[in-house]
């Protein structure tokens, strides 16, 4: 245990840049029927497909290949949108710990736009962080024409289920996944909190119990994500002692309806207590793009 703790820290000596992490790319995307699902894909006239999506690597090797990062100290970043790859990207995560003992390399699941239910307690149990791309939680073109009608009755429930990580105490961070979307985190916190574009007429993706509170949304974005990134000792809060990286942002979005969360904008952004960026002051608009992901 020792041994990997220091391997964790001996792989970021440098404050802004840490080279402690494994990327996996667990299984594709939704929207070309390449993610791993439970179920099958269904064609176009509702009938079942014999495709489940791509698990981009055998399960059993994707254990050894978990177990090994681990015990190395690496941090493991699993990229996972279908519910096979989560559930398989679990699987691997509770064989370390069986193996190797507590993890210490903060190991996170990335995407996450089908969870089954049964899974979500899991991310708890093995402390693993469920790192949330916000802006792709809503109805949207690529996901009512290219995924939901793929899909098995019942999946709307079940993408990008935020709510459900929330109330079963899973750890959540937030990123944008740029250059695939915007990497604008306001967007994406207002997506958070409506589960809708601003000024859409859609219903909230997945139900209204979907939907995060603002406090846990930008927790995600700002302390979760310190977290995610082994620097929560000196970022990620506003605290005595910690390094005064800041944005100010105007309006206060907790003075807003959470349908106006959009307008809020960033006047000034400091690193270390120095201002590096300052705004010049245009009201923000609704207008957004209907493909968030446009790779
Ligand atoms: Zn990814």
């Amino acid at each position: 245990m020792v041994a990997r703790r220091e391997a964790a820290a001996a792989a970021h000596p440098d404050r802004r840049l840490d080279l402690g992490t494994t990327k996996i790319m667990v299984d594709g995307v939704a929207e070309n029927q390449t993610a791993a699902m439970l179920t099958p894909y269904r064609d176009e006239t509702g009938h079942d497909t014999c495709n489940h999506g791509l698990s981009f690597i055998d399960p059993e090797r994707l254990r050894e290949y978990v177990i090994a990062l681990d015990a190395a100290g690496q941090q493991v970043h699993m990229h996972a949108l279908g519910d096979r790859a989560v559930r398989e990207a679990l699987d691997a995560l509770q064989s370390a710990r069986e193996v190797n003992g507590d993890p210490v390399g903060r190991h996170h699941l990335a995407h996450l736009q089908i969870v089954a239910e049964a899974d979500v307690a899991r991310f708890a149990d093995l402390d693993a962080v469920a790192n949330l791309q916000a802006l792709w939680a809503t109805h949207e073109d690529q996901l009512d024409e290219l995924t939901l009608p793929f899909l098995q009755d019942g999946q709307e429930a079940r993408q990008y289920p935020f709510g459900d990580f929330a109330r079963a105490g899973v750890r959540l961070a937030a990123g944008s996944d740029w250059p695939v979307s915007s990497a604008d985190p306001i967007a994406a916190i207002h997506i958070a909190v409506n589960r809708a574009y601003p000024e859409s007429t859609q219903p909230p993706l997945g139900g209204a119990h979907q939907r995060l509170d603002l406090e846990t949304a930008l927790a995600a974005y700002t302390s979760g994500s310190a977290y995610v990134n082994r620097r929560d000792h000196d970022t990620g809060s506003i605290r005595e002692g910690y390094l005064a990286n800041l944005v100010v942002l105007d309006p206060n979005p907790f003075a807003v309806a959470p349908e106006d969360l959009y307008r809020t904008r960033v006047t000034s952004t400091w690193i270390e207590g120095e201002p590096v960026h300052t705004a010049s002051l245009e009201p923000r608009t609704a207008h957004h793009t209907s493909h968030p992901k446009e790779s």
